[in-house]
Order: structure tokens, then sequence, then C-alpha cells
């Protein structure tokens, strides 16, 4: 996961940059970086850590120009290293480019290998400098003709800003899995994974860069390109269950909207007899809210989250994620002492963080507690930009929901259904990538 943003401006865009990827940081906490083009050449800085503190007054000085990409980082293909961190650069024919990718392609290795037995040399671990590398082989002064060859070669998912000295380009891979959005507050354009940054710089958003479209903002105004073959949308219903900030409207669903649909729609199908609704903060407030509306339960905050802490998911070892989570979360014990409660989340991944609350809860005093989950079990890793673990670290993939539930100690627990999924987001489940939870993988994943 990460996320991209890239502004066309008429003035100096670094500072926009910066504000507009902090309001991003959520898709990605490794790294961040900046490009900026001034017209003649292109300025980078990038690095490792959080927007606020990858970013100086005098980096932000020294970025002028006033076209520029912007990028956070959260790595799935290639480790957390410094020579990953994006925006990439490069030359095409002597110009410089630079890239931001959110996604994952799927045959980078294949791709990579081909090019390094042509003699390529990476400097990275990226499947994002596949891209870069093919888009620079393929230019020849037409950047929509080198990006159509190089849609032709990629495979997977890809939300891309791609900066030359005059232009801004973005581009979307052919399924729409991961989400771009297109924006602008006055004469400006701005591309960006989410809603949240067009909106704090005080523009509207226009409408989201279509599957499989190139846009190109230049002096002349935003141009759309498309590939020649259309393929049905299929965007990641992950985005909407957790990853995107719950401001986010992508591709007409928003995702707060859709998360407290969840939480009335597990209502129906999974209703309990409980004192208190509580959720796990931040992704499950919506849902226990939407719980709590639809049941006539109270909404309690039972648990205390820690603001300050990134995300426990990623770290490398299991007595680490678990000794995160509980410095993440935290039981109110006022709130759950001695009341049945009903705690809702997003997803069971692992099930560390179930297994975790549901212990601290009951050392808290709570006398049952009930899981409700608003994403059916995920059984399948994501091959394009979610860092889901192999099979074999999928509790879902292993156990059945009675097996899981005695595993995490819940009283009961219960997932969404994949129709009460499509319901939320009032669309036909084909709408959505949902292979995390099915297995029905929009675009083959190719597993060397
Ligand atoms: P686990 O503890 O492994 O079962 O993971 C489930 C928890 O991690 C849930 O509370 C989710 O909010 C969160 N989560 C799920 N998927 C991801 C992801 N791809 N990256 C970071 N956090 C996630």
């Amino acid at each position: 996961m990460c996320g991209v943003l890239g502004i066309y401006s008429k003035e100096d865009v670094s500072r926009k940059l910066f504000y507009g990827l902090n309001s991003l940081q959520h898709r990605g906490q490794e790294s961040a970086g900046i490009a900026t083009s001034n017209g003649e050449e292109l300025k980078r800085h990038r690095t490792m850590g959080l927007v606020q503190d990858v970013f100086k007054e005098s980096d932000i000085n020294m970025l002028e120009g006033s076209i520029g990409i912007g990028h956070v980082r959260y790595s799935t293909a290639g480790g957390a290293h410094e020579f990953n961190t994006q925006p990439l650069m490069g030359f095409a024919r002597g110009e410089m480019v630079a890239l931001g990718h959110n996604g994952n392609l799927i045959n980078y290795q294949i791709l990579r290998t081909r090019l390094e037995e042509d003699g390529m040399m990476f400097q990275s671990t990226n499947d994002s400098e596949v891209i870069l590398y093919l888009i620079t082989r393929y230019y020849n002064g037409d950047i929509v003709e080198a990006i159509r060859t190089t849609m032709k070669l990629i495979e997977g998912a890809y939300s891309i800003t791609l900066l030359l000295k005059d232009k801004l380009v973005a581009f979307r891979d052919p399924y729409g899995i991961r989400p771009l959005v297109l924006g602008r507050e006055g004469d400006d354009y701005i591309v960006s994974s989410e809603n949240a940054p067009i909106e704090i710089m005080g523009g509207e958003v226009i409408r989201d860069v279509e599957p499989g479209e190139i846009v190109v903002i230049d002096d002349t105004g935003a141009h759309s390109y498309k590939l020649d073959e259309g393929e049905t949308p299929r965007n990641c219903v992950f985005e909407y269950v957790y990853f995107a900030r719950n401001d986010a409207t992508l591709d007409g669903i928003n995702a707060y909207t859709f998360r407290r649909r969840c939480g009335e729609i597990l209502w129906e199908e999974s209703p309990c007899d409980v004192d208190l609704v509580i959720p796990v903060p931040d992704s499950g407030i919506p849902s226990a809210i939407g719980y709590s509306q639809a049941s006539g339960i109270p909404f309690g905050e039972g648990l205390v989250k820690n603001r300050y802490m990134g995300r426990t998911f990623i770290k490398p070892t299991q007595q680490e994620r678990e000794i995160a989570v509980k410095l993440k979360l935290n039981p109110l014990i006022d709130v759950v002492k001695d009341k049945r409660i009903v705690l809702l989340d997003d997803s069971i991944v692992r099930g560390t963080t179930s297994r975790k609350l549901i212990d601290r809860l009951r050392d808290a005093g709570a006398k049952e507690v009930h899981m409700r989950i608003t994403s059916p079990p995920v059984c399948h890793p994501c091959y394009y930009g979610i860092d889901t673990p192999s099979r074999k670290n999928l509790i879902a993939a292993n156990q059945s929901v009675e097996e899981m539930r005695e595993n995490i100690g819940a009283d009961s627990l219960s997932f969404i259904s994949m129709d009460g999924l499509a319901e939320a987001g009032k669309k036909d489940i084909d709408h959505f990538c949902t292979a995390c939870f099915d297995g029905n993988y929009p675009v083959d994943p190719i597993i060397i």
C-alpha cells in the first residue's frame, strides 16, 4: 500500500505536496518523498520516515517548481530500504522523469529478469522501477505512446503519477484496482490516491481517473487517453473495508458510509444480546455506530487508542506484533467492567489483534466478548499491493469460523457475508476485487 499525489500549478507546489502527503500518511508510514519540476530540471527529496520527519523547511524550499509529485510508501514488493523510497527518478532520452506508484505488479519478476538480461542495472528491488524503465525505454517524445506500450506489458495493480519537466501524467491499471482521483483547485490540477488532499487544499474532486485511463496535464489543460481494450472495473474492496480514510469517496463509494452500512448489515445477519457495542478504533468506529443504531444497543468507547503508534500489522515478529497491539489499544475498565460486549473490527488476518484484545477486555472485567467482523474471512493473499501474509499465516485459510472463535477466545464470532459486502457498497459484487476473500483474482497471479 502506498499513497500517490501530483499537482500541476503555476506556483511552487512543494508545500502543497507536503501538506497533501500528510493527509495520505495512513497509506504508508515507511518513507516519503517529493519530486518537483521548475520547467527545466527535476529536484527530489525522499527518505525513510513519516512525512513530518522527512521534510525540513530547507527541503521544501529546495524543491522549487510548479509541477510535482509526492509519495508515501508501505512496502509490499521490495523491502523497507532507503533505495526503495519513491518517487523514483531517471532519464528518458535525456529528459528527467520521476514516478510514484501505488499497487503491485504480478509479472514484475519476469519483466525484471528480461530487462536485466538486456543489460539494465536496477537501483532498487521495487517493482515500480520496472515501470519507469519500460516507460523510458519506449519514450520517443510521445509519453502517451510510451505509457500505452508499457501498460500492455505490465500486469497487476498500478495507480501512477509521472512527472516530466513540463507535464504531470496519471494513469491507472485496466481494472482500476487501486484508487486514483482527479481534482481542481483554481487553475491547479491535483491527482491523488484519495480525495482528502484535494479538499484540504480547498479544491474539488472532478472525478476518478478511470480504469485504463491516462491523464496528461500540461499548459494546454488536462487530456484523457484510453487503452484500446477496456476491462470491467474491479476496485479493491479492502480500500473501503480498511485502508482508505473515512472521508474517502473512491469510485462512487464513501468509505464511512460503506463501513456504517456494514455495521447495520452485520446486525441483521448476526445479531447478539449484549449491553454495549464497542469499536476497535479507528476503522471499527463507523461500523460500531451502524451496529448500535440498527440494534438500539448503546455504543461505548471501550478501547483507548494510542494515536502516536504506527501500524502494528507490519511488525516483523509475532512477539513484536503482540506488544504493539497492547501499546496501541488499552481497555477502558470503567466502560467494559461487568458488561456483555460486542466488538466490531474490520478484519481478522493473523488473529493477533482480536486474540489480544479479547484477552485484555476479559482482564478488564468484560463478562462476555462477542466479535463481529465487517469483512468476510481473509483466506487468500493479496498480490495487488496490500501486505497480507502468505496462506499459512492467514488464520481463516487454516481454520473454520468455530475454530477461529475458540482460538481468539470470543463468545461468538461472525463475519459479514459477500452479499452483505455488495449491499454495503450498493454495487454488484463483481464490481470489486474480492480476491483476498474468495481467491477470485482479476489478474492471474504468477507465483515464481
Ligand atoms: P491481525 O492482527 O493480523 O488479525 O490483523 C487484523 C488487524 O489489522 C485489524 O484490526 C485490521 O484493522 C488491521 N489490518 C488488516 N489488514 C491490514 C493491512 N493490510 N495493513 C495494516 N493493518 C491491517
